[in-house]
């Protein structure tokens, strides 16, 4: 049998093109100050600040960067020899650490003089409290405003009093926001930035469905890198048509039935955080098994389906948060098993990164719930997103191979 191989997907050089240009922008600002630039965490308000004239940067895709390059691991020791604790985010402790020692990847991927300098930080905890201890490092440091959003954890139902007080905390940011850019905030614009990104997330949610079909022509690997445009071009008409062409692919490739992994055998969800610096390695790991991870709740974190231009600030509210990361357990496990059914997965891979409690959702029972309750088998990797040092390829691989065999007999 011959070894399989990757399969290329043609759309990714338009992607490279459009992010390109924005980072080229981002950085023009910043040397310029052309235009007022807000770091915003990644499923923090961007709609809000695109309106009011903000070019948005997120750190978060800046930490992916720099553990994908595996910079990161020459970094982070200076943020914990400053007091951030080895247990604290590594995207945090890269990020911080790669600013200390004056280094950034911004520069060789997109020839920038540096991360673009802020005009103001803007943080929602619905993800984690890190992103706003993250924020008061450079707010010390640069005595730039940092402003935000704090969201609940552990939620049931997104009702309508959440709604109201996560929608009011959102209202309150205009004020500053207007003060900030110099620039009036505009109802208009703002409705238009949200219907730009309800359809940045209709796109990105008919590119994960392609891999419901089997073969599935992409992997979770492959969402990934095409994730970038709904991460930090959302709310940009530049980013729908991104996605209308890589759709146009995928679409060819699932009428001619074109397996992105050669003789798909299983099918795996991946919960939790990617291993940034591992990629390369699992995704050929997983091919040599001719196993495709089809789905995840990573890549599915993007897609904000209450987005409404009609109701913008209260259909944003709601958006980011009825996240899974902010969720209750009973929520999440009905999420995953519903994904599991409609990706047809046979199993599911639970992440446990080190330095991320909030996405790594085996540590209270809900493997051996999913397993007894609803029939679905899983597997835990330790690693960490960023922080190799967590991660034990030898003893990832033996557990994987186990499972593989394991779910694989009979098929
Ligand atoms: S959610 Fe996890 S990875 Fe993301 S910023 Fe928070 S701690 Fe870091």
């Amino acid at each position: 049998m011959t070894e399989p191989k990757f399969k290329k997907i043609k759309s990714k050089a338009k992607m490279t093109e459009i992010l390109a240009d924005n980072f080229k922008e981002l950085d023009e600002a910043s040397r310029t100050g052309s235009k007022p630039i807000a770091w915003c965490t990644s499923v923090g308000p961007a709609e809000l600040l695109l309106s009011m004239g903000f070019l948005v940067y997120y750190p978060e895709n800046h930490g992916a960067l720099l553990g994908s390059t595996r910079e990161c691991l020459e970094y982070m020791p200076k943020a914990h020899a400053i007091g951030y604790s080895p247990d604290c985010c590594s995207y945090l402790a890269s990020d911080v650490g790669a600013y200390l020692a004056g280094k950034t990847p911004l520069r060789k991927a997109y020839n920038m003089e540096g991360v673009p300098k802020p005009s103001v930080l803007v943080f929602n905890t619905n993800q984690c409290r890190d992103v706003e201890d993250w924020y008061r490092f450079y707010e010390r440091e640069w005595g730039v405003p940092v402003i935000g959003i704090h969201t609940p954890r552990g939620i049931g139902d997104v009702d309508e009093q959440l709604i109201d007080y996560v929608a009011g905390q959102m209202e309150n940011l205009v004020e500053p926001l207007e003060k900030i850019s110099g620039n009036k905030f505009s109802a208009e614009k703002f409705s238009e930035v949200v219907g730009l990104s309800r359809r940045t997330t209709d796109l990105w949610w008919d590119v994960l469905s392609c891999a419901t079909k089997v073969p599935s022509p992409i992997t979770f690997f492959d969402g990934t890198v095409h994730m970038a445009p709904a991460v930090v071009l959302r709310g940009n008409a530049i980013a729908n048509t991104y996605y209308e062409i890589l759709l146009e692919e995928l679409n060819g490739l699932v009428e001619h039935a074109v397996a992105a992994v050669d003789g798909e055998r299983l099918r795996l969800y991946w919960d939790g955080m990617p291993i940034w610096g591992k990629l390369r390695d699992l995704s050929t790991f997983f091919l040599s098994q001719r196993t495709n991870v089809v789905a995840s709740t990573y890549c599915n974190s993007w897609v904000f389906k209450a987005f409404d231009a009609a109701d913008p600030f209260r259909s944003m509210a709601r958006a980011y948060t009825e996240l899974l990361i902010c969720r209750s357990e009973e929520y999440k496990e009905k999420y995953m098993a519903d994904v599991c059914k409609e990706f047809k997965c046979d199993g599911i891979i639970f992440h446990d990164a080190r330095t991320c409690p909030n996405n790594s959702n085996n540590r209270y029972g809900m493997t051996e719930r999913l397993f007894k309750e609803r029939g679905i088998p899983t597997v835990v990797v330790n690693g960490d997103l960023n922080d190799l040092r967590c991660y034990s390829e030898e003893q990832s691989r033996l557990s994987l191979e186990a499972f593989i065999e394991q779910i694989g007999q009979g098929k």
